[in-house]
């Protein structure tokens, strides 16, 4: 949906910089610099197709800010991918790092192909093809820029990358680190695929719980009792939908490109994902209502919206029609800078996507980190701290003169795994990020915690660069 068509979402990602400075005493060549991006590879390389055709493929890889290395951010397939999208989505990796406190510089890439239009071998050349050119230029490489999957792009892309990139470089001992979000038998890492909407669960989590936050729009504290609406149910939507539920939200409506679901008494999000497995599609879901057009649901009352799908979603045109009263950012850009400023005058209460949908890097950072110091987390301490607490539980039992039921007693003792150890570790990032912006809201008397994120984030950046010594 674009409303008009001057519409830049990189122009709009600077806006946010603009905005956020002004909150700042930073020089404002410094900003200039921050909201650059460092390096733009295009690339073309041709697909064989069947009968002796050919077809163009048209790839890119930016690297939006240098202050830290490697560089990360994911790679999106998808027929709308253009150099301004991914510059946007490369520059908002970098605020989302540094928001988050993971010590990458931001990137992002992109191959404009839209996946079901090709079969899976030609997905794979097109993979390993466009792997092959970011080596080539050396944009890739795990001390140099780390892709992870994005739109349309999974653990199956992440594998081909990492496979490619190994095959050039099979004396790097750090080399499965060049890419995050592979499977696990490939070195990925336990918690890393369900990591962005288990980020966007805690985000939310955190934003719900605040008594005055939600007092002034007219809702109690807490999870449980509201309704949430998602549009687009891939890697995110789905993820956080089953997080959201589990905590007694009700789920009552699903947008997807082809339209959409509703139903108030609620949707059981594995049901419709199992009906969309069989069937190709959410639509005409038992008991639901289908509706046409999915763009409209997003105007349907609910307590929390979350699009969880594309950029430039909720725009002039649409946002006076929005009747959520919070609307929790799990995709990129779903809400265009003039659109935020209805929303804002409106009173609805965003929740940005730099910070909501930090969870992916965050995880990916655990996975570069197990990767290039090849052990997985809990491998080497996880028995020894199972023995202390059976000491421990021995000590208590005998001091008290008691036995701990058995279930109990197994938990105490318990040691954490690799997936526990990540999942604590997302619910840590996530929670205390969500404390460092809201602070900043309050000190700077700033009313949108978009503004908050990105004042958070430029001041951690150029820290970064004034340390280099770059603006001595
Ligand atoms: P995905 O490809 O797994 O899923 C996207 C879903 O959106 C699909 O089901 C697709 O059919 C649907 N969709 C497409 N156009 C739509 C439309 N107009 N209306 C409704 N639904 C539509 O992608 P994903 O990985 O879940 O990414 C979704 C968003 O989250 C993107 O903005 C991406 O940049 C962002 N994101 C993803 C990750 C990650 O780890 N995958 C991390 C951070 C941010």
């Amino acid at each position: 949906m674009t409303a008009n068509s001057t519409y830049s979402f990189f122009n709009d990602v600077g806006s946010f910089v603009d905005k956020a400075a002004r909150f700042t005493k930073h020089p404002k060549g410094l900003i200039e610099q921050i909201k650059q991006c460092n390096s733009i590879y295009h690339v073309t390389f041709p697909l064989r197709l069947q009968k002796g055709k050919f077809k163009v493929i048209e790839g890119y890889r930016v690297q939006h800010s240098h202050h830290k290395s490697p560089v990360k951010g994911g790679i999106r397939y998808s027929s709308g991918v253009n150099e301004d999208e991914v510059k946007a989505l490369a520059a908002l990796m970098s605020y989302k790092c540094a928001l988050v406190n993971v010590p990458f510089g931001g990137a992002k890439g992109g191959v404009r192909v839209e996946p079901s239009e090709y079969t899976v071998d030609q997905l794979e050349r097109i993979t390993r093809r466009f792997t092959s050119e970011l080596i080539k230029r050396n944009f890739i490489g795990p001390a140099v820029d780390v892709p992870a999957p994005d739109y349309g792009t999974g653990p199956r892309e992440m594998a081909w990358i990492a496979d490619t990139y190994m095959t050039f470089n099979s004396e790097q001992v750090n080399a499965l680190g060049c890419v995050t979000g592979k499977p696990l038998t490939q070195h990925g890492i336990r918690g890393r695929k369900e990591a962005t909407g288990r980020g966007v669960f805690f985000g939310l989590r955190e934003a719900v719980d605040s008594y005055e936050d939600m007092q002034k729009l007219g809702l109690h504290p807490g999870l449980g009792d509201k309704t949430v609406i998602i549009q687009g149910l891939g890697n995110v939507g789905y993820y956080t939908g089953i997080n959201l539920q589990k905590q007694g939200s009700t789920i009552i409506g699903i947008a997807e490109y082809n339209g959409g679901i509703y139903n108030e008494d609620g949707l059981d999000i594995e049901e419709v994902h199992q009906h969309r497995m069989d069937t190709g599609s959410i639509l005409d879901f038992p008991g639901a209502k289908t509706i046409k057009n999915g763009q409209d649901l997003l105007e349907y009352a609910c307590d929390i919206l979350v699009p969880a799908a594309l950029e430039n979603q909720i725009t002039t045109k649409n946002a006076t029609k929005i009747q959520a009263k919070i609307i929790g950012e799990a995709a990129n850009g779903p809400i265009t800078a003039d659109a935020e400023k209805i929303l804002l005058k409106r009173g609805v209460f965003i929740i940005p996507d730099l910070y909501l949908n930090a969870g992916g890097v965050t995880v990916s950072y655990f996975e570069w980190l197990k990767n290039i110091s090849r052990v997985s987390f809990g491998k080497i301490n996880k028995k020894y701290n199972e023995l202390n607490n059976q000491l421990m539980v021995d000590a208590i039992e005998d001091a008290s003169d008691t036995n701990l039921p058995y279930k109990q007693r197994m938990q105490l003792i318990k040691g954490a795994g690799e997936y526990e150890l990540v999942d604590s570790g997302l619910e840590g990032v996530m929670v205390g990020a969500y404390h460092e912006i809201n602070e900043i809201r309050k000190k700077d008397n700033v009313d949108d915690l978009r503004t908050a994120a990105f004042i958070n984030s430029i001041n951690k950046i150029a820290v970064s660069y004034l340390e280099l010594g770059v603006f001595p």
